[in-house]
């Protein structure tokens, strides 16, 4: 898709704030500072319209980005931010459940993963979630200009076999610096949104 008109629609702290326009959903997840934000911009073709976080942990709400008036992604909060309280992380999980389990237009999740790194329990327990509810997931891999090439596909492995992926999904490697797997990011969402 190309992106010229984007709508930063809402913060939306309870569901009677949720846009009703019916449009489909992508929500995106990861933990605070995967490169979120980063994405979005990506794929929006902006340089900071998502709030790059500067403070890890700070988006708290569910933000409603409407794309080209045919979709919305919705950036839900940053986990496993290790700064937070008990109280609050549980408040954000409780934010992320409601949505992903009674919303009806979200037609998938994008899970961030750093590309780097073997997938956090967070990241596992996210996916085993997604998974729960049947919810079609897209794992993108982030940061990944920050590994050799030759190693996308090893790393690709050790993610998947953390994760017990399941072959239903699709798995991206992509860079927010380069815009290495944008095309296949959008080819997913626009799949899944059917547009
Ligand atoms: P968020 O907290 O998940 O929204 O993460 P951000 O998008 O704010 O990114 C966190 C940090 O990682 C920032 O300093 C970004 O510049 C950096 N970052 C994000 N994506 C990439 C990427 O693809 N490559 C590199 N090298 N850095 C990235």
């Amino acid at each position: 898709m190309k992106v010229q008109e984007v709508e930063m629609v809402m913060s939306a702290v309870s569901e009677a704030q949720y846009p009703t326009d019916q449009l489909p959903e992508i929500a995106l997840s990861g933990r605070s500072n995967v490169g979120k934000s980063s994405l979005i911009n990506k794929l929006i073709n902006r340089k900071s319209y998502a709030r790059t976080s500067s403070k890890p942990g700070k988006t708290q709400t569910l933000n409603f980005y409407k794309v080209e008036s045919q979709l919305y992604f919705v950036d839900v909060p940053g986990y496993g931010y290790a700064k937070v309280s008990k109280k609050q992380r549980e408040k954000f999980g409780q934010i992320i459940e409601t949505y992903l389990t009674t919303r009806q237009n979200v037609r998938g999740l994008i899970s961030l993963i750093d590309g780097r790194h073997e997938p956090t329990e967070d990241d596992v327990a996210m996916y085993v979630f997604a998974k729960y509810y049947d919810l079609p997931v897209l794992v993108v891999a982030t940061k990944m200009d920050k590994i050799s090439k030759s190693k996308w596909n090893r790393q690709e492995k050790i993610i998947k076999e953390k994760l017990d992926f399941n072959p239903v999904d699709k798995f991206v490697s992509f860079s927010a610096l380069t815009g290495a797997g944008k095309e296949q990011v959008w080819e997913w969402i626009e799949r899944q949104c059917e547009i």
